[in-house]
């Protein structure tokens, strides 16, 4: 499994340990005919983009509550612009989708993902192929005009980029900005009012990645288990909902989960 060339008897507790955690998940996945999976910025930090917290999180050169503050940005947007031309929008651009994305989409081929509910704004859920994906917190590839919400897609930005900071409308003169939920502003309804559904229909949520305390975001893990389905929560550090769920495993993403997944589809 982790490694199937070992025989039984040779392996050590800890591989024990690892094995029996994947049979598990893959227990609780093949028993499921309606899986959500929600996923924080720990899925994509084995795509290189570094998370806020847990170990090797943040980015140390910009500070968090200035960048990903809506009170910040109507003071001062050049922060969050210089912010994403010399920091984000390489990560971002040059990130490839890692194990754990891409074995979301084999769920979804599986044919019993209902959909997936991210947290993160970094669209490799979509680079890897899922195709039902619910981002809570928009998505930094995206952009509009703070005045008359003209659309702006990447290359009109980076064009725009080139030769002014923070990037002004070419209609109206207004600041652009990106179609992400920042601090201190309310979540999109609609897709909120869709994460909410698919919580209380699924049978199984799978968190992969959250800290879960960026609320009401981390509301929809409890809300599932309150709706009666079985919770698994993978992340590296502990989370707030440990205590409620069925499975926790306390390790990376990659390590656990395709190796689940695979599973599943071979014996299906
Ligand atoms: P978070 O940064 O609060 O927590 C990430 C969690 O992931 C940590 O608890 C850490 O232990 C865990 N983790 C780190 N590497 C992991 C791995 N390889 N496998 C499994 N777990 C791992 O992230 P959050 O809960 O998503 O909330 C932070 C907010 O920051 C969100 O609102 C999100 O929009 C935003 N954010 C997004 C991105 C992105 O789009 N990639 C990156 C950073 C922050
Ligand atoms: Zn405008």
């Amino acid at each position: 499994m982790n490694d199937s060339n070992v025989p039984e008897n040779r392996k050590s507790e800890p591989e024990r340990q690892l094995d029996r955690e994947i049979r598990s998940l893959k227990e609780l996945l093949d028993a499921s005919k309606r899986i959500v999976v929600f996923t924080g910025a720990g899925i994509s930090a084995e795509s290189g983009i570094p998370t806020y917290r847990g170990a090797g999180g943040m980015w140390t050169k910009y500070d968090p509550d200035k960048y990903a503050s809506i009170d910040y940005f109507r003071k001062d947007p050049s922060y969050y612009w210089r912010f994403f031309r010399d920091v984000r929008h390489d990560v971002m651009n040059e990130a490839e989708p890692s194990a754990a994305h891409r074995a979301t989409v084999e769920l979804e081929r599986w044919g019993r993902l209902s959909a997936v509910i991210t947290q993160n704004i970094d669209g490799l859920h979509q680079k890897a192929g899922s195709t039902r994906v619910l981002e809570l917190h928009g998505n930094t590839t995206r952009f509009y005009c703070f005045d008359c919400r003209t659309p702006y897609d990447m290359p009109a930005v980076r064009r725009i980029l080139e030769h002014q900071l923070p990037p002004l409308c070419e209609k109206c003169g207004g600041v652009l900005r990106p179609d992400v939920v920042l601090f201190g502003e309310m979540l999109p309804v609609d897709v909120i009012d869709e994460a909410q559904r698919e919580t209380q229909l699924c049978d199984l949520l799978v968190v992969i990645g959250s800290s879960l305390v960026v609320y009401p975001a981390a509301n929809l893990p409890y809300q599932a288990k309150l709706s009666g389905a079985k919770l698994v929560i993978i992340n590296m550090d502990p989370t707030p909902l440990d205590s409620v769920a069925d499975l926790c495993i306390h390790r990376s993403a990659g390590e656990v989960f395709p190796q689940a997944v695979e599973m599943c589809s071979a014996a299906s």
